[in-house]
């Protein structure tokens, strides 16, 4: 008997990190290297447009003052409910994960067929619980830095970006979940750096 092999799916890998931490830097480098990216943050903001599922039940829940003059979200408006009180922030995350969750089963399924490893782009990775990944990728960033960095580059108030980091999952609690530590305390060469090493190792994966 001739033993067929199997088509090999591709290996799929989590990327988390805190807010500004660098994710979407980091997976745009991986993005250059080879792999296809599937982006959460993108995901919620296409299902976040009006006439969209996420959209409607938001607008449901807290009505027209999250509404900007346009008729979409105001992300500020949304902001300042969510992370000032967990009750709204919790919330939020039952209207939005489930429908991210289904969107990304989906592209999961439409890139399987292909052999580029594919990036898993989840903020919220380590307190949604995927757990049949192939390796979790985390990148790291001092708390006090993040603030600095959305203060100074997202134009985040000091007080929101406080705000949200401290809505998190503790520094120690990703890490402690990671495959893979990238570390992005330094500058944006040594980031680079930090995506070779990341790179090399999940090409070691597939080996
Ligand atoms: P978010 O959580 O908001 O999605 P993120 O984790 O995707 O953010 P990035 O957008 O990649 O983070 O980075 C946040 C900001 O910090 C960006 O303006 C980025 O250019 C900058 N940045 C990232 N890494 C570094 C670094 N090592 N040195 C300086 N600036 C950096």
């Amino acid at each position: 008997m001739t033993v067929k092999e199997l088509p090999q799916e591709p290996l799929e890998i989590g990327l988390t990190g805190g807010i500004g931490s660098g994710k979407s830097t980091v997976s745009a480098g991986l993005k250059d290297r080879g792999a296809v990216v599937i982006d959460a943050d993108v995901i919620v903001r296409e299902l976040q447009e009006p006439g969209k599922p996420v959209f409607e039940k938001m607008v449901k829940r807290w009505g027209e003052k999250i509404l900007s003059a346009e008729g979409g979200l105001n992300r500020q408006a949304v902001a300042d409910i969510v992370f000032k009180d967990t009750d709204e922030l919790l919330a939020l995350n039952e209207i939005v994960h489930p429908l991210v969750r289904e969107e990304i089963a989906r592209l999961r399924d439409q890139y399987a067929s292909g052999t580029a490893p594919i990036i898993l782009d989840i903020p919220l990775l380590v307190e949604s619980g995927y757990e049949d990944l192939d390796g979790i990728i985390v990148v790291d960033l001092m708390s006090e830095e993040a603030v600095r960095r959305l203060v100074a580059y997202r134009g985040f108030s000091e007080e929101d970006a406080n705000n949200r980091i401290s809505n998190q999952v503790i520094r120690e609690e990703r890490i402690e979940k990671a495959d893979f530590v990238i570390d992005n305390n330094a500058d944006l060469v040594s980031l680079g750096e930090e995506i070779d090493r990341a790179w090399n190792w999940i090409e070691g994966l597939s080996a």
